[in-house]
């Protein structure tokens, strides 16, 4: 009885505060996810340097400013327990991390950061990043509040965050990597560090990684309605076992930028390129469950992509196209 009559109070309120807003000319702010970054397992001192904390912290703002979902807490009560388990961001072949004695606030999505030496793939190409959404285990109460947001936030993408690691930055085997914000300055042998962040955080939200996603996967398609209409048909992927991925070369519009991009979610970027999150790469968060918010779209008419040996014939002008992230997916 206490909690319809609860949410009818709040009703009432966000109502009035609604009117309230219109009369004095602003929008209440809406909710949002709130990304922390964590930095405790950044063992080798990428992120020493706060500017690049600085552009991490704008890459996660791309998904902050424009997903909408309200999240619970996840606090376990005196006898229930809560077990994070992550990999280790700079030691990705290693064990990987549990910690009982996180707790994550209202809204947060956790990421733990740090750099590792990453390699290559099969294909040679060096891997730039690691974007991990990340276990967890628990003990409850039946109907606890615990166990109530603990079943809310497992519905979500990614239910409370993961770990990222990035290729290192030293070294015989380490990436070039660009640290700057301007996209005009990237050199052309260097590898852009925002465009990877961003990357690698959609993973984190579930992007590739998620059983939300997998359900949308057919054979070798992902057919999330959002993600189909903008892309004029169900979109390709890459090809199994990635699925994880849109395939190389997948383009979509920009707002706000006239020519169709290379989206930041298939799983290469050439050297000295900049790709943020495009429509079709917004879409494919909006499907597995995220609360896009509308004003992301560009307004324009959608960009049709089918694939053909021009856009291969494309990335194969590349000849060291850095390949993302090999997606080792915790479900
Ligand atoms: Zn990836």
């Amino acid at each position: 009885m206490l909690l319809p009559n609860h949410s009818r109070v709040l009703l009432g309120s966000s109502i009035a505060f609604l009117s309230l807003g219109t009369l004095v000319g602003y929008t209440p702010q809406a909710r949002a996810i709130d990304i922390t970054i964590d930095y405790t397992y950044d063992n080798k001192g990428f992120f020493t340097d706060i500017n690049r904390q600085a552009l991490l912290n704008r890459a996660a703002s791309y998904f902050e400013n424009n997903i909408n979902d309200s999240l619970p807490a996840l606090k376990p009560a005196p006898g229930e327990t809560f077990t994070i388990e992550f990999m280790n961001p700079s030691d990705t072949t290693g064990a990987n991390i549990s910690l009982s004695d996180r707790t994550i606030a209202q809204d947060e999505i956790l990421i733990f950061v740090g750099s590792d030496e990453l390699g290559v793939n099969g294909s040679g190409n060096p891997i730039l990043g690691l974007g991990e959404k990340s276990a967890s285990s628990r003990t409850f109460f039946s109907n606890s509040d615990f166990d109530n947001a603990y079943t809310t936030r497992k519905a979500e993408a990614s239910l409370w965050g993961g770990s990222i690691s990035f290729d290192i930055d030293s070294g015989a085997n380490s990436t070039d990597w660009y640290f700057g914000s301007d996209a005009g300055s990237i050199g052309t042998t260097q590898a852009d560090f925002l465009s990877t962040a961003i990357h690698e955080i959609a993973h984190v939200m579930g992007f590739g990684t998620s059983e939300n996603w997998d359900n949308l996967v057919l054979g070798e398609n992902f057919t999330g309605n959002t993600s189909s209409t903008i892309f004029g048909s169900d979109v390709p992927l890459e090809p199994a076992p990635d699925l994880g991925h849109w395939l190389d070369g997948t383009e979509s519009n920009v707002k706000g930028v006239l020519d169709p991009q290379e989206t930041a979610m298939d799983p290469s970027i050439a050297d000295g390129e900049r790709k943020l999150l495009t429509d079709l790469d917004y879409a494919g968060l909006q499907d597995i469950g995220w609360e896009v918010d509308s004003s992301v779209y560009s307004s324009s008419v959608p960009f049709e992509f089918s694939p053909s040996l021009g856009i291969f014939f494309v990335a194969g002008m590349f000849g060291t196209r850095k390949i993302w992230s090999t997606c080792k997916s915790k479900k």
